[in-house]
């Protein structure tokens, strides 16, 4: 079977290895001329970076690059990176990276023609509405990591570094026009990065399929998410050149953020404001948080994590899938609680009250409350 597919769902994919040498027809298909390419500092001088400039150069458009972003971007890295876009005269974004990298360059694109502060578009209510959508620009995403999702993604996740809090920003335009997936840019991720943004993937089908709310397209999505997961990243984890697993990884990313349209849960709501606060990895404090969420979530969940399993080849049911999630987690070094990611006598009071503010928390299918978020938490110190 090729692995080489265009697709018009949820957006315009070109899907398959090499194909990054497109990126300037994915340009031209955007509506992009000048782009500017927008990635974090870590990737600025990678490789696969470098040869994304030369091909936009060769073809006559430029190679303009922004790449003050940390890895949780704050406020300050849209700031500077608006800056950037606007003195620069571009009319559009490359948005490049993992999630810290297409999130940030999404958000330029959004912000660099409106007139309002950024936080006045928080995901709240109906505040995308509040944007001139007209001054929008366009956006073309290249995914090098496999987790994220945000490619196919409506919203980017931001730090806010005065308060320590993760936020929202959500527009329908933040999905990008045109999105290359090219399983080969993500081949030279350092293993703890393939299990932490693998593992990122898994948690948005898990947390996808368990939400209450109807979505069964999303339904369908979240649970071959999970089975490409189980099936590819234990292999890309183990040979990172395995271009294979590597597709199939990139797949399972994108199906898992389009699934989460249904809702996220408990594990993002606590991971949120952990990396908010530590500056720990998304994905890997999303992997740290399942086991705890799952038992948790037990009272509400035991029955669709038992079909899941049932289609996942897993036996046991409901406590066979848990078994699974932490061999999975064992099998690739995930620590077992906060400690084990470096954090010493975290704010509990604050990751509750962080937790509870998060919108991740309203998908959750056991309510969460101040009595038992904290109960949950303090089972991960
Ligand atoms: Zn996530």
């Amino acid at each position: 079977m090729s692995l080489t597919a265009n697709w018009s769902y949820p957006t315009a994919v070109r899907f398959g290895a090499g194909r990054i040498s497109e990126i300037a027809d994915a340009c031209a298909a955007a509506g992009i001329s000048k782009p500017l390419l927008i990635t974090d500092r870590g990737l600025a001088d990678m490789d696969i970076t470098t040869r994304t400039l030369d091909f936009l150069e060769a073809a006559g458009l430029g190679r303009a690059i922004f790449a003050d972003v940390d890895p949780n971007p704050n406020e300050k890295n849209a700031e500077a990176g608006v800056k950037a876009f606007n003195d620069g005269g571009h009319d559009g974004v490359v948005a490049f990276g993992g999630g810290s990298g297409l999130d940030l360059g999404k958000l330029v694109a959004f912000l660099a023609g409106q007139t309002r502060p950024l936080w006045d578009f928080e995901d709240i209510g109906d505040w995308w509405t509040r944007a001139d959508s007209d001054a929008i620009a366009p956006i073309v995403a290249v995914p090098t990591t496999a987790g994220t999702g945000s490619e196919v993604g409506r919203a980017s996740v931001i730090t806010n570094s005065e308060t320590e809090e993760k936020k929202i920003i959500f527009h329908p335009k933040f999905l990008p026009s045109v999105v290359i997936c090219d399983p080969e840019l993500t081949v030279g991720m350092p293993k703890f990065i393939t299990a932490g943004t693998g593992l990122d993937a898994f948690a948005h089908c898990v947390e996808a399929f368990c939400s209450p709310h109807y979505h069964p397209m999303s339904q369908g999505m979240a649970l071959e998410g999970m089975r490409l997961v189980k099936e590819y990243l234990p292999r890309a984890y183990a040979d990172g050149t395995d271009i294979e697993a590597r597709a199939h990884m990139m797949s399972a990313a994108a199906m898992g953020a389009t699934a989460f349209q249904k809702g996220l849960g408990a594990i993002h709501a606590l991971s949120h404001p952990i990396g908010a606060i530590y500056h720990t990895h998304h994905g890997t404090t999303n992997a740290v948080c399942m086991p705890a969420v799952l038992q948790f979530n037990k009272p509400a969940a035991e029955g669709v994590l038992t079909q899941a399993a049932n289609y996942l080849g897993i036996e046991g049911g409901f406590d066979g899938f848990c078994a699974y999630v932490d061999a999975l987690n064992d099998s690739m070094g995930i620590p077992k609680t906060l400690k084990g990611l470096g954090i010493e006598n975290p704010d509990i009071d604050r990751i509750v009250q962080g937790a509870l503010k998060d919108p991740s928390t309203g998908g959750n299918p056991v309510e969460m409350t101040q009595d038992n978020t904290r109960e949950l938490l303090l089972k991960i110190v």
